[in-house]
């Protein structure tokens, strides 16, 4: 569903993103790891055309979403984001950050997002938290309203990037629960992350940048136990 080809990108001069090439299958979880400034961030921003790309292009299905002709609002709609931290809007009550995408870009009704709203909310156990603001929240119960809030527009392609990194430690788990239960449902991931098991765990295939190039790439139990690359070998053994 989702393919980059050989995608460029360059911030002053510096080259972040040297040609990737990444293609993601329906259903498919994509897990990128790889060292701090590897250029896994920017990736994700280039997919979601939050960073325009130097070179190279990328699809959507058939289309091609960095043409310049492309409706990027559309493109948004079409693939959700999930950052480390800050995500909802703070004046906002959790159920009005949910409802407020698929109203005011998805064309739903108010009444009709509120309902898969509380939905989503049960589904993650926070429907009593509906009419909180998310100051009231802990970091990790914020952490899912935001997922919850970015399935509510019923994205063909989620994108998280690092989304347990600002939690505390015992919060992670949780997050991770509605990770899990996105990827039974068959929902398509590329996610950036430093939780290695959870990745080996959760994965169908991990990606491993460095210095802005896709080192090595397989499924979890080769790329974990029996590494190709030498590089990809001296990473995992400082991340245990
Ligand atoms: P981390 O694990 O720390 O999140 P990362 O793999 O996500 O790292 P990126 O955030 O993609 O790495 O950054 C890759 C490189 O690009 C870094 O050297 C970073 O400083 C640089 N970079 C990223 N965004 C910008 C920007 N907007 N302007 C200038 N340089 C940037
Ligand atoms: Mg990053």
């Amino acid at each position: 569903v989702l393919r980059a080809d050989a995608v460029h990108k360059s911030f002053n001069g510096t080259e972040v993103l040297k040609g990737i090439d990444l293609d993601v299958a329906e259903g498919e979880v994509v897990c990128l790891i790889g060292a701090s400034g590897s250029g896994k961030s920017t990736l994700l921003r280039c997919l979601n055309l939050l960073e325009q790309v130097d070179d190279g292009d990328i699809w959507l299905g058939d289309a091609e979403i960095t043409d310049p002709r492309i409706d990027v609002d559309a493109i948004r709609r079409r693939i959700g984001i999930v950052f480390q931290a800050y995500n909802l809007f703070p004046h906002k009550t959790v159920l009005d950050n949910i409802v407020l995408a698929p109203v005011k870009a998805g064309g739903r009704s108010r009444a009709e997002a509120a309902s898969t709203a509380l939905e989503l909310l049960a589904r993650i156990g926070l429907e009593d938290r509906a009419g909180a603001y998310p100051d009231a929240l802990s970091g990790g119960q914020q952490q899912r309203v935001a997922l919850v809030r970015a399935i509510a527009m019923r994205p063909e392609v989620l994108l998280l990037d690092e989304i347990t990194s600002a939690l505390d430690p015992m919060l992670v788990g949780e997050v991770l629960d509605v990770i899990r239960d996105l990827r039974t449902e068959g929902m398509t991931i590329v996610m950036a992350t430093h939780e290695m098991a959870f990745a080996r765990e959760v994965a169908d295939r991990i990606v491993f940048m460095a210095d802005g190039r896709i080192e090595e790439s397989g499924p979890p139990d080769q790329l974990f136990t029996a590494p190709q690359s030498a590089r990809t070998a001296e990473f995992l053994a400082r991340h245990r």
